[in-house]
């Protein structure tokens, strides 16, 4: 078999740009990766047309020395943009190969070990009444693993964002939902890396111990030290790693102890052929999975297979619930998708990723320029989206 052709599609989904990939092959079998940057597509449309130049006529079944090519055969290996094109490349060569042996990827990957995938869901009441209403909400329709978002004081400028003036207002919030609802299910937020170490060592100083099952990315993730500093300030899990672009990177915080959940992101870290060795990575030091999956169908089936297919497994992402219903699930795009129930994601059972993609449609649909906001601060100073 040999590749004929890779398709970037970089293409806007209502709110920002979805950046989908197709491999095309001389006996008709195709696959679709996505690749999770999730920001600036030109370049890793760039990258994917880059690539397409030395891999057409390959063996899409030599995934695993494609990805060795793609990302050591040039002097400055790596890099978030480079590696989100490869996952993309990656998890359409895997949804190749189980169209060519006719079985769904996770038998790829060491077979199912799970029945369905546990699912996690994401509220962001503005006030702590409105999410305590929305954990209410989710845990009467029987969701045990909730995320929470960043409460601020409101403000005319939206891209007004003080750091420390979110830290009491979220701090209380949480402190509420356990009030009001008890212990009995996970609770975590997300920081979006806004903060510094100070600022997140005060934020989880204001809350109870217990309150939080974690904390994810309250810093930038650059500078592990920064982290271990914040590690010995509090004794809050945390939940790290959806940034990362190689093993390499995931190295320090799993060696070191400083991410208790693994974050990875298979759209972002070097598709399959890399989030499996995170995997076995964090397996060897008791760390579960907890995969980055803010975008489409294709990652969350491509993340359904990894979640069937390794031991350590918490809870996977996925941004449709009683509280959100994001609009790249759309059925008119996605024709052929995971199925969701609930906070359960049944594992796809047909041949390859069991998704597929309406390419008419997205042909049809142009690029939006799109930045991610902005903010500043009350002082002017650039801060962290
Ligand atoms: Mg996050």
């Amino acid at each position: 078999m040999k590749i004929t052709d890779i398709k970037p599609y970089p293409v806007w989904v209502g709110h920002r740009n979805q950046m989908l990939v197709k491999v095309e092959t001389d006996e008709g079998l195709y696959g679709w990766g996505e690749a999770g940057l999730s920001g600036r597509e030109l370049a890793v449309t760039g990258a994917v047309n880059h690539y397409r130049e030395f891999l057409l006529g390959r063996d899409p079944l030599q995934i695993g020395r494609l990805w060795q090519e793609m990302y050591r055969s040039q002097y400055f290996e790596g890099g978030r943009t480079l590696t989100a094109a490869i996952s993309a490349i990656d998890i359409a060569l895997y949804d190749i190969l189980g169209k060519a042996l006719n079985v769904p990827v996770y038998q790829l990957l060491g077979g199912k070990q799970r029945d369905h995938i546990p699912c996690f869901a994401t509220t962001k009441g503005g006030t702590a009444e409105a999410l305590v209403e929305d954990v209410r909400l989710l845990l009467s329709e029987g969701w045990d693993c909730i995320r929470t978002g960043i409460l601020h004081p409101s403000s005319d400028d939206k891209a007004l964002f003080e750091p420390r003036a979110s830290i009491a207002p979220t701090a209380a919030a949480l402190v509420a939902v356990r009030e009001a609802l008890g212990t009995d299910f996970a609770l975590g937020i997300d920081y979006h890396h806004r903060l510094s170490v100070a600022e997140a060592a005060s934020f989880c100083q204001r809350m109870p111990s217990g309150t939080l099952d974690f904390l994810e990315e309250p810093i930038r993730d650059e500078a592990p030290e920064a982290y271990e500093a914040l590690r010995a300030l509090t004794d809050v899990p945390m939940a790290i790693g959806e940034e990362f672009a190689s093993k390499w990177q995931f190295l320090p915080y799993v060696e070191r102890g400083i991410t208790q959940f693994a974050r990875v992101d298979v759209c972002n870290v070097g598709g399959l052929t890399e989030a499996l060795k995170v995997a076995g990575w964090c397996e060897a030091h008791y760390i579960d999975l907890m995969p980055h999956n803010p975008l489409g169908p294709v990652c969350t089936a491509a993340t359904a297979h990894l979640g069937a297919a390794v031991p350590n497994f918490s809870w996977l992402e996925i941004r449709r619930s009683p509280t959100e219903q994001m609009r790249f699930y759309d059925e008119e795009v996605f024709p052929l998708q995971p199925e969701a129930h609930g906070n359960r994601l049944a594992i796809p059972e047909g041949p390859g990723l069991g998704v597929d993609v309406n390419e008419e449609y997205i042909q049809e649909q142009s690029f939006a320029f799109w930045e991610a906001p902005h903010l500043h601060r009350r002082d002017g100073a650039v801060t962290n989206w």
